[in-house]
Order: structure tokens, then C-alpha cells, then sequence
């Protein structure tokens, strides 16, 4: 059974629904209210406040798809995307949700029956973990679900064991994973092989039971809630029989598209899996107001243009490229999200400005770097070379150490930063890289975006009136 992951995002939703549970759009990446998190991550972000006991809404079961982005914080996949079949920058996350309402036995038994009952996956491929303390919901998978006691594994780290922070809602997990063939190298959760990619994490179940103090003590929540996250494009991949994200019906139109663009016939590169990610991240998070600049979230920003961009060159492309893929985005996703359709033009000039700024470095920049590389001796690329790259070419740290780990090699961070720190010592100038983007929309486009700037790490609502 095929379902293009459309299809799969509304059967999630009609599946909840008919279970009373109320349909809550995606939040902005952006957490407003929530100055502890640099993008959202997750789809109990919106929530944190019901859960605890601070917010009141007019239902006690949800349910939604939420845009996340893990490139950077408590979360970060950026050094992931390219290097596993599982992790993107940006994606959605599927949950359902009880405020006080259900508790585990009903969110075991709801997982189960939708991926088992209206999705269809095979059972005997399906494992689950459990955290090693939790015999409840050992017991409610073995007794009442009737899986198997040794495709019940018990996990004592703290990846079954969730919290929101270092204080605040928490409780163990129990998470959910497909065994996609002994063809793929990998083991089962808990094993030596773990981080392969045979056996992957689809659906993680929290159940929230205490909440944290600054002094360490759990105490009890008033009521015990249900927090669950499934990552869309895990799910389609197996619903698609395919075995990589990267495969399934989304990202092979954007790598196709990326292809075409480029000019290059090898579809299997990489780079193009890199570039179909961060076009999704980067015009997501524009989208949802965060401006490239060079600190905060922008700088996140600013950093993936840059990688994508980097790969693009990698492949051969000879024009500015990347905005054009904004189209094929909007193609994609625009149904579900309208509100990427409706600022599509300034998304593409964003992306455009950034990507003409660095391409007037990046060329010159790559030949230092490579020729630096033929010479190196040892397997660290200096820091000083890393800072000289970062100062007058504009490659944020990471990229070149992207480049670096393309030949095995790694970066001299300390160095790096003890470069950084020199500098910032001597000059408190802004960099040369920057871009002036209230500056930039306003000349081109007849909308009205309404954004977010950084002005030392924190966010003030800008009004960019562009006319
Ligand atoms: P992994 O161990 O594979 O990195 P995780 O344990 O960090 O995943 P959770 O925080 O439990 O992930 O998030 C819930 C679900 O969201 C996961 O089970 C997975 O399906 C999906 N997910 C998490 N991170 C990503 C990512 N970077 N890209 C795509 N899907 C993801
Ligand atoms: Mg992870
Ligand atoms: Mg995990
Ligand atoms: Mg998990």
C-alpha cells in the first residue's frame, strides 16, 4: 500500500479526530513565548503551558502535525543531514495529545491500532523500548497488546526517559521502531549497532507524569498527560517501501528538481540530498520571519543557506540556484501550508540576496581551503585557517568543517574559537557579510511581511513593509 505523504498527514489527523481529539495547526518555528528554545522542536512545544496546568483550553485531546527545525540547541541533526537515511533539518512531526485525559494504556493502544490497524504495517517488524524502570507499560505491551516479551526492549539511558528541560515536565518514553531488513547495516535499540539505519525510531510515546523542581525533586502532576511525536517523513518511507527518507515521494521531487537545476544526472549525490533538506528549513523558518544575520536564530539561518549553497558549488552549478527550488517546495507543500504559497516571493529574494553575498567569496574561498587541505599533514584543519575563512570568506565554522569531514578530516575548534575571541577583543565592528534585508524587500515586492529580527539574541517583532 502506497500513500503520498499528503495522504499520510490527513489520515493521521482523521484517525485522532474520530477519537475526539481536536485538530491544532502547526505552531511557528518561531516559539514566541519561550525564550528557552531556539526553534521549535518538537509538537508539545505549543503545549507546554496545558501541560502544565498554566493554560486552559476548551479540549483535552489534540492533535497536529508540527513544523520542527533540529539545527542547533538541545537539538541539533544539522551534522546528521547527508550521513544518515533518518534526520533532516527541518520536518514534521505528527502527534496526538491528552491533557489529563488518557493516559498510557490508551496512547499504547492508539499508536498501535493506527500504524498496526489503519496503516497497516507488518507487526512482526514493529519493536518497541520501554524505560527499564516502567513495568506498566512493559506490561501493557506484552498483556494487552501481545508483542512478543523479547521485541520489548528496556532502556535505562535518557533516551527513554523525557524532560522539557532541566526543570519542567517529564516522565519515561516508549518508542516505536521499524526493522526495515537485515540487508541494512544496524542494530536494535540498546545494541552496539544502534545508530545504523536498519532499525528505525518511527514513534516516540512520553508519558508525562511529574514535573521537575529546580532542586531536582519530581513531583507528581496534577494530572498525567500523553505527548507523542512521529516523524512524517519516517513513517512515509515505510508506507512507500523505501527505506530512506530521501526516497520517499517529497524530497524525490525535490532532488530531481535540484538536479535539473544544478546540472547534474547523478541523482544518488549527496550533496543533493543536503540540498533538497535545507531548502525546507531555510525557506520554513523565513516563512515563519527569522532573516539571515550573524547571530541567533538568524545565524542558524545564515549557516544552512551557506552549507546548501557550498554543496550546490560542489556539484558544479554555475548560476545563484538555490531560491529556484522554491518553487518545487511550494509545489509540494504549499496545500498544507498556505502560508509558504503566500510569502513564496519573499522567501525566494531572501534566499537570492544571500546566496549572490556569498558567492562572491565562495569560489576563492573553497580554492584556500583546498589547497590548504592537499598540504595538511596531520587530520585537523588549523583554527587559524578555520577563522580566516570564517573572517574574510564568510564560511561559518561548520561548513568548513563539513568540507573537512568530506576527507576524513576534522577542524581545530579551540583554535578556532581562540581566534574568534582575539578578534572580537581587538574590533567590536559588525561583520562584512551581512545583508540589509528590510533594505532589500522593500525595492522588490508589492507584500507585506511582518518578521522577527535579532537584535543581540533576541527576538522584536519588525514590521517590513515592502511596497
Ligand atoms: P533519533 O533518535 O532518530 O535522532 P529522536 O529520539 O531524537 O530521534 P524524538 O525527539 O523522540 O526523536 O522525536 C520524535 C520523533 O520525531 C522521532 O521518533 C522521529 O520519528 C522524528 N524525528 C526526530 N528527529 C528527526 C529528524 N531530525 N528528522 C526527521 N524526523 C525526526
Ligand atoms: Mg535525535
Ligand atoms: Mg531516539
Ligand atoms: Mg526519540
Amino acid at each position: 500500500m502506497v500513500r503520498s505523504t499528503a495522504d499520510l498527514r490527513r489520515t493521521f489527523f482523521e484517525y485522532f479526530q474520530q477519537h475526539q481529539h481536536q485538530l491544532v495547526p502547526s505552531s511557528s518555528l518561531v516559539p514566541h513565548d519561550d525564550p528557552t528554545l531556539l526553534f521549535t522542536n518538537a509538537g508539545m512545544n505549543q503545549f507546554k503551558d496545558v501541560f502544565l496546568g498554566a493554560e486552559q483550553r476548551s479540549y483535552t485531546r489534540a492533535v497536529s502535525s508540527q513544523r520542527c527545525v533540529r539545527a542547533g540547541g538541545k537539538h541539533n541533526d544539522l551534522e546528521n543531514v547527508g550521513y544518515t537515511a533518518r534526520h533532516h533539518t527541518f520536518f514534521e512531526m505528527l502527534g496526538n495529545f491528552s491533557f489529563g485525559d488518557y493516559f498510557k494504556e490508551e496512547a499504547i493502544k492508539f499508536a498501535w491500532q493506527f500504524l498496526t490497524g489503519e496503516l497497516g504495517l507488518e507487526k512482526d517488524k514493529l519493536l518497541v523500548t520501554v524505560y527499564h524502570e516502567d513495568d506498566e507499560a512493559f506490561d501493557i505491551w506484552e498483556q494487552k497488546i501481545g508483542i512478543p516479551a523479547e521485541r520489548i526492549i528496556r532502556i535505562a539511558t535518557s533516551d527513554n526517559f523525557w524532560s522539557m528541560g532541566d526543570t519542567g515536565p517529564c516522565g519515561p518514553c516508549s518508542e516505536i521502531f521499524y526493522d526495515h531488513g537485515e540487508h541494512i547495516w544496524g542494530g536494535p535499540p540498546g545494541s552496539a549497532e544502534e545508530d545504523g539505519d536498519r532499525f528505525i525510531e518511527i514513534w516516540n510515546l512520553v508519558f508525562m507524569q511529574f514535573n521537575r523542581q529546580q532542586n531536582g525533586d519530581m513531583l507528581p502532576l496534577p494530572k498525567p498527560s500523553i505527548d507523542t511525536g512521529m516523524g512524517l517523513e519516517r513513517i512515509s518511507a515505510i508506507l512507500q517501501n523505501v527505506h530512506s527518507n530521501y526516497e520517499i515521494d517529497l524530497f524525490q521531487s525535490l532532488i530531481a528538481s535540484a538536479a535539473k537545476i544544478v546540472g547534474t544526472e547523478d541523482l544518488e549525490d549527496k550533496s543533493l540530498r543536503v540540498i533538497a533538506d535545507h531548502i525546507r528549513s531555510c525557506s520554513f523558518l523565513i516563512c515563519d520571519g527569522v532573516m539571515p544575520s550573524n547571530e541567533g536564530r538568524g545565524y542558524v539561518l545564515r549557516r544552512i543557506i551557506r552549507r546548501a549553497v557550498r554543496h550546490g558549488y560542489k556539484l558544479g552549478a554555475n548560476d545563484i540556484f538555490f531560491y529556484k527550488l522554491v518553487n518545487t517546495l511550494v509545489d509540494e507543500m504549499g496545500e498544507a501550508y498556505p502560508e509558504l504559497k503566500q510569502q513564496q516571493a519573499v522567501v525566494e529574494k531572501v534566499l537570492k540576496t544571500e546566496e549572490e553575498q556569498f558567492s562572491k567569496t565562495l569560489a576563492r574561498g573553497m580554492l584556500i581551503l583546498n589547497d590548504a587541505l592537499s598540504e595538511l599533514s596531520g587530520k585537523q584543519v588549523p583554527g587559524e585557517l578555520v577563522f580566516k575563512l570564517y573572517d574574510t570568506y564568510g564560511f561559518p565554522a561548520d561548513l568548513t568543517n563539513d568540507v573537512a569531514r568530506e576527507q576524513g578530516l576534522t577542524i581545530d575548534e579551540e583554535g578556532f574559537e581562540a581566534a574568534m575571541a582575539q578578534q572580537k577583543s581587538q574590533s567590536q565592528s559588525a561583520s562584512k557579510f551581512g545583508a540589509d534585508y528590510a533594505n532589500v524587500l522593500s525595492v522588490e515586492h508589492k507584500t507585506e511581511f511582518t518578521g522577527y529580527s535579532e537584535v543581540s539574541g533576541m527576538s522584536t517583532v519588525v514590521d517590513i513593509i515592502v511596497d
